[in-house]
Order: structure tokens, then C-alpha cells, then sequence
């Protein structure tokens, strides 16, 4: 192969079309700080997300740290360590202890039947990820809020376009982040946003991006600066009209990837989830090496040579971050570990070829043989 296949290539709109979006910007020199394509974009999202309330801000990651600060939370948080280093370094920089709940084989996500055991008098939160998109068990995660009395927020930067029940993603919990960096389903260059249902919460998520002002500009609390600007709300309204093109083609080339590796043993994939859209943000699959003869790290190396560059989403686990050692006891999460040990997360974006999809498929079916031999 002459390019190089990569995880994701970033989705852009045509070039007239984003200069085309941005002229006005010329127009007015109104660059930052909430302009016209600002509240365009916060408006349209806010529809096609199905929330009561979106902030949008410059990145995910400080969506998240906005959104843990405005819950005022104290002591222990509970997450999983099979996450992006965003979910536990918003945690660590907001001054809170995470307590890491292990996570399910079926979903990678938290193990709702876990949680309890890990609350102490000093938890205020818990914090789930919606990892590759796979939805968290909603239900049984509001129920145990409810009897401790504890928040919930989202990592839901996997997770744009997903709804359950054919409700948004995004109206679960008491908040819920998204990211839309570039290598994101949709992305406004770099960015993220914050839902939530809460009036009075929106208002402090709004006034934390902004240095901690209100809408006329004066100081009433502790703030910093993640606002959008307008050339990252531009490329968003751009990337918002395919959006739902984008995530159909995603679904073809995934169904095309189930169908050739479900028969090779030692590979499995996460299956569609019950009473829920994706939005195929994700293709990772699980390599047993006792059933498929290779390890994780071979079939990357495989997949290598033909300059095809898988990647090892999420290992190693955030748990295992040297920069924690010291400061909080790790909880040992042996799924996780387990997962994050055969994980590798293939190529997927909406224009890449069928062809190379059967190309990828056809090095790891051949690789299990080579596997055989080797017993
Ligand atoms: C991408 C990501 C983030 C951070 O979002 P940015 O927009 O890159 O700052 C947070 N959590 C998870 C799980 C992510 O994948």
C-alpha cells in the first residue's frame, strides 16, 4: 500500500464550503467570546443532541474540568482507568481522588454491580465513560446516585449522535462532555461541549469558560478560559451538515469488519448495544492470544508492515500512569487490565476504502494460521 492507513483521518467539509462559512467572520472581526457562529452552532447542537442546555467550549478536556468544578465536588470521584488520560487527569487537576471501578467484557464500560463497594463517605461522584461509544448501564448508574446522594457526569466525548431509547446521550446524568477534536465522529477542529438540565448549572458552566463572569460581563466566581472561538464554530456548522452521512458510512464499513472477522477465532468486537443508535465511533477488537495464537502487539506489527497503523486504544489503563503513583492508592481492576492487554483499535472514517477494510480483515484472518503453526 503506497499511503499510510491510519486509525482516523480527520472529517472536513470542502474547502468553499468553510470559506464560504467564514466570510461573515471578515465581516463583523468578531473572532471569540459567544459571536454569530458561536450561538449558531451552541443553537444547532443543542437540537441535534437533544439537550436542555450545551455549553460549548475549546476542547473536551476542559469541558470536563469546567463541568467537575461547577459540581462543587469534594473527596473521591469513581471512573474507570480503561479511558483516554483526559477523564483521570481532569479529575487529579481538579484536586479530587479518583477510585477506579473496574469495567465489563461485554462493553468495556463501568460495572455498575461494582460501584457500590468502592463508596465511601468521601465519594461526591461518579464518572463513567461511554467508551468507542458503547453506552454505560444508565438505569442502574442513576439509581445508585440517587441512594448516596452522588453526581454524575459523563465522559461522553465518544459519543456525539449516540441517542437511547431515542433519547440524546447527552440528557443522562447530571452532565454530560463531549469532545470534538479532529480525530472525534464530529469535530469543530478542536472543541467539546457540556449538557445538562439544570438551569442554574448551565449558568455556572457558561461563567466558568468565560473567567467566572455572567452574561453582563461582571466577575462572580472563580473562572478560566475554555470558550470556542469562531473559526472552531465555522468548521463545526460545516461538519454538523454531514454528520449524519458520515456516521452512515461509518455503520457500512463497521458491518463490513464484523462480517469478515466474526469467524476467526481469538478476535472479538463489542456487539450493537439493545435500545441504542451508534455512531460507530470506534472499531476496536479483543485479541486472545491462547484461541488466536498472536498477541495484541503482533498483530499491530502485522498489520504494520502492509502500513496499515492500528492503535492501542486504551492501553496502558490510566491507573498505571506513573505521575499517580504517589498520590492515591490504585485499585486493581483485573478486566481491565485484561482488555486493555489485547485491545487494538483498527482504522475507521468515513471515506476509507472497502477494499482496505477487506485488506485489513484478510492480514488478520491470515495471521491466526500463522498463529496455529506456531503452536
Ligand atoms: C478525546 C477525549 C477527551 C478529551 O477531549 P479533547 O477534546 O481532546 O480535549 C476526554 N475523554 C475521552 C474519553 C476522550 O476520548
Amino acid at each position: 500500500m503506497d499511503n499510510p492507513i491510519l486509525v482516523t483521518k480527520s472529517s472536513i467539509p470542502a474547502f468553499e464550503e468553510y470559506t464560504e462559512e467564514i466570510k461573515d467572520i471578515w465581516n463583523t472581526h468578531w473572532l471569540s467570546n459567544m459571536g454569530i457562529k458561536h450561538q449558531k452552532l451552541e443553537a444547532e447542537l443543542k437540537r441535534y443532541l437533544q439537550a436542555d442546555y450545551l455549553t460549548l467550549c475549546t476542547n473536551g478536556h476542559l469541558a470536563l474540568e469546567t463541568a467537575i468544578q461547577a459540581m462543587q465536588l469534594t473527596g473521591e470521584v469513581i471512573t474507570t482507568p480503561f479511558t483516554f488520560a483526559s477523564t483521570t487527569h481532569a479529575i487529579v487537576r481538579c484536586g479530587l481522588t479518583p477510585v477506579f471501578c473496574d469495567i465489563k467484557e461485554d462493553t468495556y464500560t463501568i460495572d455498575e454491580n461494582k460501584i457500590e463497594e468502592l463508596i465511601t463517605e468521601r465519594t461526591s461522584a461518579i464518572l463513567p465513560v461511554h467508551v468507542y461509544g458503547n453506552v454505560c448501564n444508565l438505569e442502574k448508574i442513576e439509581q445508585i446516585a440517587l441512594k448516596y446522594g452522588l453526581k454524575v457526569i459523563y465522559d461522553a466525548a465518544h459519543t456525539v449522535g449516540v441517542t437511547y431509547q431515542g433519547k440524546g446521550i447527552g440528557s443522562f446524568g447530571d452532565a454530560s462532555v463531549f469532545s470534538f477534536h479532529a480525530t472525534k465522529v464530529f469535530n469543530t477542529i478542536e472543541g467539546g461541549a457540556i449538557c445538562c438540565k439544570d438551569i442554574t448549572l448551565h449558568e455556572r458552566f457558561y461563567s466558568i469558560k468565560n473567567f467566572g463572569m455572567n452574561t453582563e460581563g461582571e466577575v462572580i466566581g472563580l473562572g478560566g478560559n475554555a470558550k470556542m472561538n469562531e473559526f472552531q464554530a465555522a468548521m463545526g456548522l460545516c461538519n454538523l451538515r454531514h454528520l449524519t452521512e458520515n456516521i452512515e458510512k461509518r455503520k457500512q464499513i463497521v458491518n463490513r469488519y464484523r462480517k469478515h472477522l466474526q469467524e476467526i477465532s481469538g478476535i472479538t468486537f463489542v456487539d450493537e448495544q439493545d435500545k441504542v443508535q451508534h455512531n460507530y465511533a470506534y472499531f476496536p477488537i479483543l485479541v486472545d492470544q491462547k484461541q488466536y495464537g498472536m498477541n495484541r502487539d503482533e498483530v499491530c506489527d502485522l498489520l504494520k508492515e502492509a502500513n496499515i497503523f492500528a492503535r492501542k486504544y486504551f492501553y496502558p489503563l490510566t491507573s498505571e500512569f506513573g505521575c499517580y503513583r504517589k498520590l492515591f492508592p490504585i485499585q486493581r481492576t483485573p478486566i481491565a487490565e485484561r482488555i486493555a492487554e489485547g485491545i487494538l483499535t483498527l482504522p475507521l472514517y468515513p471515506d476509507l476504502e472497502w477494499s482496505i477494510v477487506d485488506q485489513i480483515c484478510e492480514i488478520i484472518r491470515i495471521g491466526q494460521r500463522h498463529g496455529e503453526k506456531n503452536d
